[in-house]
């Protein structure tokens, strides 16, 4: 028995809103519509969508400050859709850690496409390829890194490591997407409560703590990779099963 998997939309033209529910339900989708970042969270509580379409501009709250309070809650994809050639939302969008993003004017079609696509790579075990890394997918071997949110633990080789409240948010956002650099910034953005009350080596201090905790599982082994005058990206190449001394 399938049922049509629930895409909640955020976005506060009408025009725009109605055009892609048409189009999302014409292709077997279930859309939903939300025109405030508010009632997008409201909605959130009551069902879990499959995948959030995010307009950036939003007459409440900014997308991405929505994107990172949705993320809090959930893990689902997110599509975001963006002013025409703005490249810094673009950039912005996707060193958050978007699935994809749209820039408007967009061809309904091209979007429900891109959502099909996102929703095929969301379904796939983490692969330590590009794109959504489900962390709470089930998986046939076990992972290097399994996340849970409800216990917000992380094991690592299996063993849970006792983590702080940033330290785990800072983890877990490196093990969302291996490879994925992120800029200290982004991290900050993405972890922190009030960003501009926290410094760059607020970030270098936890990921130095971070890896001592991952240290003492794996001596050998620099899960958290430094790229030098960027960020830090979560290693690729992690041997599945821990080595032995
Ligand atoms: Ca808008």
């Amino acid at each position: 028995m399938a049922t049509r998997p629930l895409i909640l939309i955020v976005e506060d033209e009408p025009g725009i809103a109605d055009t892609l529910q048409y189009a999302l339900r014409t292709e077997g989708f279930d859309p939903a519509w939300c025109a405030t970042g508010e009632a997008a969270l409201a909605a959130l509580d009551k069902a879990l969508p499959a995948l959030v379409i995010l307009d950036v501009g939003l007459p409440d709250i900014n997308g991405f400050e929505l994107f990172k309070r949705l993320r809090e809650r959930a893990d689902m994809p997110v599509v975001f859709l963006t002013a025409r050639g703005d490249e810094i939302d673009r950039v912005v969008g996707l060193e958050l850690g978007a699935d994809d993003y749209m820039a408007k004017p967009f061809s309904p079609r091209e979007l429900v496409a891109r959502v099909r696509s996102v929703l095929r790579r969301a379904a796939k075990p983490a692969t330590g390829g590009s794109g959504m890394t489900p962390v709470a997918a089930p998986a046939a071997a076990p992972r290097v890194f399994e996340v849970d949110d409800d216990r917000r633990q992380i094991r690592y080789y299996g063993h849970a490591i006792d983590l702080s409240r940033y330290e785990y948010g800072l983890l877990r956002t490196l093990v969302r997407r291996p490879g994925h650099v992120f800029t200290r910034d982004a991290l900050l953005g993405l972890v922190w409560d009030d960003a501009t009350e926290s410094l760059d080596r607020t970030v270098d201090a936890h990921v130095k703590t971070v890896r001592a905790k991952l240290k003492a599982v794996a001596p050998t082994l620099e899960p958290i990779r430094t790229h030098r005058g960027v960020g830090y990206a979560l290693a690729e190449d992690l041997p599945p099963s821990l080595p032995t001394r």
